[in-house]
C-alpha cells in the first residue's frame, strides 16, 4: 500500500484521516459486524459508523476495510 493507510493506529486518527480524505461515506470492502464494547451488535453501514446504542465511534480506512481486525474505536461521538 502506498496510501500510508496502515500506519494509522489510533481510531481518532483513522477518522481523522478518513474525513480529510472525504471518504467517510464509503461503504466497508466487506461486512464488518461491530461488537461493541456495550454489548451492542451491528454492521458498520460506513468506514465511519457509531455504535446504534452507546454512539461509540468506530473507523477503518477504505482500502483496509476487508478486515474487521483494522476497525478502531474513536471515542464516544467522535464523528
Ligand atoms: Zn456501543
Amino acid at each position: 500500500m502506498s496510501c500510508g493507510c496502515s500506519s494509522l493506529k489510533d481510531g481518532k486518527a483513522i477518522v481523522d484521516h478518513v474525513k480529510y480524505k472525504g471518504k467517510e461515506n464509503h461503504q466497508p470492502l466487506a461486512p464488518l459486524e461491530i461488537h461493541c464494547e456495550c454489548g451492542e451488535k451491528f454492521t458498520m453501514p460506513t468506514v465511519i459508523a457509531n455504535c446504534p446504542n452507546c454512539e461509540m465511534t468506530y473507523a477503518v480506512t477504505p482500502c483496509s476495510s476487508d478486515n474487521i481486525e483494522n476497525v478502531k474505536p474513536a471515542g464516544i461521538k467522535y464523528a
